[in-house]
């Protein structure tokens, strides 16, 4: 099958990749930004992700994905996905400037019948304005070509978003058009023969299907946050030890409940909860809906930010002149996005405090310069242990697996004070209590 993906980010990259893998199909991808298809001819990809070289250099030996420019190639296609940025508003809403771009561009290139399906996440309804900008340019054409519009969310999650994609725990395609289903069904088909379901519906339902999905995952953490303050700060009352770690395991064996995304950290970051939850807010808001929960997810999660980070200030009176050590700088581990994640409040609250800090990060460091260069207050280290030279505490902001188990005795050489905020929990197992018992003060989220 012929397929144009327009935009090759995070999401399009990967998803013209996967299906590159099946040489009976052909991938035109299209990017507006010149230098990203340089580099991708070159076989280097801009993002990392695990195994997105290996597929990138396969797919350049077979031929079959074609990195372009040039959006008249896409006229070839018989399925067009649209996978560009949806970012926040200033006020919130979903800023749909890019993909009403690609709309155009389609109506301006279709020659034949075409699916064009929708991966980006878009507010409920926004199927029907991309039929119109399509109707529209064609008509302008004086032409009369067929086509349908779907939607087709996408769940894969950076850092294992390879595998997310090859074995999805479902598929969504929301169409009226059964031309359409039965085209995006066989596209789809080879990725759930592992029983998984595709599930059928309306455009409008399966675009309000991501929202809902990432408002309740944004939701499970924000309520986790507010556990793990009640338990930080009911241990400063009752000057009782309370471990939010045993409320959430005595909760989490209610089958009912489950286990997953109940983990304390330093707030949720990242390129689709904070602006996804926004715009679910947004949409309801547009329509005259006063939602108590939705609206309040992310300023729950800000305020979390806020309290870990108030934490560190509790803690000297004074952060003026201190140094920290910073180990993290991506949203979450594995992927080198910095998007809304915590280390930008933090390290923004810290050097506006007069502290200065010292970073690393395995792979976000180049992008985390790109909102703090380095400065006066801001370094970058290329090794762990360097970071801490001289500190006067070590705060950790990423799960990275090179920072789960710590050389004791490196720290100490390092660091000046002994002092640890583990905004992971992730030495919570038994590290915590060695760390104490070799001198250092230890910090942990909703654990006293
Ligand atoms: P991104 O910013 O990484 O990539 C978007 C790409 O589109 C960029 O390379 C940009 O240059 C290109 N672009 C912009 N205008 C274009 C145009 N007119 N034609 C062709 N290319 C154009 O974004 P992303 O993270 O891949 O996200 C894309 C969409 O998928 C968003 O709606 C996002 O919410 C959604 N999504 C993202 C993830 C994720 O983990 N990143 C997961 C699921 C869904």
């Amino acid at each position: 099958m012929k397929i144009a993906i327009h935009g090759l980010g995070y999401v399009g990259l990967i998803t013209g990749l996967c299906f590159a893998e099946n040489e009976d199909n052909t991938i035109i991808g299209c990017e507006v930004d010149s230098q990203k298809v340089e580099m991708l001819k070159q076989g280097k990809p801009y993002i990392y992700e695990k195994g997105i070289q290996d597929l990138l250099n396969d797919a350049l030996k077979r031929g079959n994905f074609i990195p372009t420019t040039d959006f008249s190639k896409t006229s070839e296609a018989t399925i067009d996905l649209i996978a560009v940025g949806t970012p926040s508003n200033p006020d919130g809403s979903a800023n749909l400037k890019y993909v009403e771009e690609v709309a155009i561009n389609i109506g301006k290139n279709i020659e034949n019948y075409k699916v064009i399906a929708t991966k980006s996440t878009i507010p409920a309804g926004t199927h029907l304005t991309i039929e119109r900008l399509i109707k529209k340019e064609i008509e302008k054409r004086n032409k009369n070509i067929e086509f349908d519009v779907a939607s087709i969310p996408e769940f894969l999650k950076e850092g294992t978003a390879v595998q997310d994609f090859s074995k999805p725990d479902r598929i969504v395609i929301g169409t009226n058009s059964f031309k359409a289903k039965m085209l995006l069904e066989k596209l789809f088909k080879p990725y759930v023969l592992n029983g998984h379901p595709i599930i059928h519906m309306n455009p409008l339902e399966s675009e309000m299907v991501k929202y809902a999905s990432n408002g309740m995952l944004a939701l499970k953490i924000a309520f986790t946050e507010e556990l793990a303050q009640l338990a930080d700060q009911l241990s400063s009352h009752l000057g009782v030890e309370v471990d939010v770690l045993n409320v959430l395991k005595g909760m989490c064996t209610d089958s009912r409940i489950g286990n997953q995304f109940f983990k304390p950290g330093p707030g949720y970051g990242g390129s689709c909860f904070p602006k996804d939850t926004q715009a679910l807010a947004d949409t309801a808001k547009t329509i005259g809906l006063d939602t108590q929960i939705i609206a309040n997810i992310n300023p729950t999660n800000e305020n979390h930010k806020d309290f870990l980070i108030d934490k560190i200030f509790s803690h000297y009176g004074n952060i003026t002149g201190k140094t920290f050590g910073i180990w993290g700088l991506a949203f979450k581990a594995e992927t080198d996005d910095v998007r809304d994640s915590a280390s930008l409040k933090l390290v923004k609250r810290l050097t506006e405090a007069g502290a200065k800090v010292q970073c690393f990060d395995p792979k976000a460091t180049e992008e985390f310069q790109k909102h703090f260069p380095e400065s006066e207050s801001i370094k970058y280290f290329k090794d762990k242990y360097s970071t801490l030279k001289n500190t006067d505490a070590l705060i950790v902001m990423t799960e990275w697996k090179t920072f789960r188990t710590p050389d004791l005795e490196l720290l100490i050489e390092n660091m000046d004070e002994k002092t640890i905020f583990d905004f992971r929990n992730l030495y919570a197992q038994g590290l915590d209590k060695q760390m104490k018992d070799s001198g250092f003060e230890y910090y942990g989220v909703g654990r006293k």
